[in-house]
């Protein structure tokens, strides 16, 4: 099966292949010919099934087929999305934009706790396409900024979560204000009772499908938790990929800039390693992809927003350096191993303040993660594998023209440090230079004591740590 034989036009097809998706998902392959053929549908599935593709493509493509038709109506409203949180609906905003690349459609995510100015203009602006979260747009809606006279397709997205959340009321009274002749489309991890009157009463003779809910994806994948301090995450992540023999992995960082540092570090432990995060141009995100994929790399450190929508076969482990704050992130990331039925190892290290994040993956997998106990050494040897503070050269930050630098400030220390990274890089690779530890003159401060960096001080540290001449 492929997205061809589903009947998707070229704009689609093209867009679909930029995104790398090769063969559609189970959700997809059930739910796209059903709305192209305008039924409602009824769909238990949850996020990390592919479910936002399932239903955008064929409601783009509906939307193209009506603008050639004759009674193609003026830039009303058409679609509406219902969506529980306004991260999903940003994101799926962003798979209508992606998806809809050669299309002409516009849409507006609508959500609560930012303005309303800058939605009520890109309204204003003319859209096809609305993704919202119920209360705002009930908001916009009372106070007559927007309206849904031409309405045709009604999406509501993670009924369930709705309910959960307390919007199942906001969600009536809009269902109750848009037109009652349209498509509509009803997508729930779970069928709760009250979900499942909602569904009977907006629902016309819906076609019911089902996939394999992720918990049981997620099930084939082999899942421990290692409860670990911040700074011995790195150390960690080291150990465990030298101690597991892993062959092809994806570590996951929160920020752009753990993922430059965490790859910096594996690198100088001999582990061959490529960051990509939004920062990359495409060229070089598109480099390390297939430098990966040929085997040229054993890691791939990336943040949640660039890894979306990659795909690397045989990934045997994914690593989460630093616990994502949404579940669904989690799903997604761990979704990258264990890919068309095989199995897969996904390793998670968790500090104390990340445990709320942890409860609630728990709570969206259905079961709890397996905690593992902490190798010998890796408290002793995170002390010493410390990132380098990211300094301002030419060279990038952590960098020098000669490679990475690990920058400690004090004889004793460097020695220490030394003696760390080569037991690291001797435990995982072939003879080879190690990192160059540049030594400094003032002791070591712990990282707490450091001032504020104003401007003045912050020039006054640059300055202590230029190599002196001589
Ligand atoms: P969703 O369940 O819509 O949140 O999608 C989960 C992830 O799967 C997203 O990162 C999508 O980009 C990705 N995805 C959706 N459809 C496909 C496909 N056919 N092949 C590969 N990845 C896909």
């Amino acid at each position: 099966m492929n997205f061809k034989s589903l009947e998707l036009i070229d704009p689609l097809l093209q867009a679909v292949k930029a995104e790398g998706y090769e063969t559609p998902t189970p959700i997809q392959v059930q739910a796209i010919p059903l709305i192209l053929a305008k039924k409602d549908v009824l769909a238990c599935a949850q996020t990390g099934t592919g479910k936002t593709a399932a239903f955008a493509l064929p409601i783009l493509q509906l939307l193209a087929e009506q603008q050639k038709g004759p009674h193609h109506a003026s830039r009303d409203i058409q679609v509406l999305i219902l969506t529980p949180t306004r991260e999903l609906a940003s994101q799926i905003a962003q798979n209508f934009s992606d998806y809809g690349r050669n299309l002409p459609f516009k849409n507006a995510v609508i959500f609560g706790g930012v303005r309303q100015h800058a939605q009520v203009r890109a309204l204003r602006s003319g859209v096809e396409i609305v993704i919202a979260t119920p209360g705002r747009l009930l908001d916009l809606m009372n106070q007559r900024l927007v309206h849904f006279r031409g309405l045709q397709i009604l999406v509501l997205d993670e009924a369930d979560r709705m309910l959960d959340m307390g919007f199942i009321h906001d969600v009536r009274k809009i269902i109750a204000s848009v037109p009652k002749v349209r498509q509509t489309l009803f997508f729930s991890a779970t069928m709760p009772a009250e979900i499942r009157k909602l569904s009977e009463q907006i629902l016309s003779r819906p076609t019911r499908i089902e996939v394999t809910p992720v918990a049981s994806t997620v099930d084939k994948i082999n899942q421990s938790v290692y409860h670990v301090s911040k700074k011995q995450k790195t150390a960690l992540l080291i150990r465990l990929l030298q101690d597991l023999s892993v062959k092809r992995a994806i570590v996951f960082t929160r920020t752009k800039r753990d993922a430059n540092r965490v790859s910096d570090l594996l690198n100088q432990a001999k582990i061959r390693a490529e960051a990509i995060h939004g920062n990359k141009s495409q060229g070089a995100r598109e480099a390390a992809l297939e430098k990966i994929k040929l085997g040229h790399c054993q890691v791939l450190v990336a943040t949640d927003i660039a890894a979306r929508g990659i795909d690397i076969d045989n990934v045997t482990h994914v690593f989460n350096h630093d616990i994502p704050n949404m579940p669904e992130a989690y799903v997604h990331r761990i979704g990258r191993t264990a890919r068309a039925g095989t199995e897969g190892v996904a390793i998670s290290l968790c500090s104390t303040d990340e445990r709320g994040f942890l409860h609630d993956i728990e709570k969206l997998i259905r079961k709890n993660i397996h905690s593992a106990p902490m190798p010998d050494g890796v408290v002793a040897e995170s002390h010493l594998l410390q990132a380098p503070a990211p300094k301002r050269s030419h060279a990038g930050p952590g960098r020098s023209r000669n490679g990475p630098v690990l920058r400690v400030s004090d004889a004793p220390h460097a020695q220490a440090v030394h003696g760390a990274v080569a037991r690291i890089a001797a435990r995982g690779a072939a003879p080879h230079a190690g990192p160059r530890v540049v030594i400094r003159g003032a002791p070591a401060k712990p990282e707490h004591s450091n001032p504020p960096a104003s401007p003045n001080n912050r020039k006054k540290r640059r300055k202590a740590n230029q190599p002196k001449k001589g």
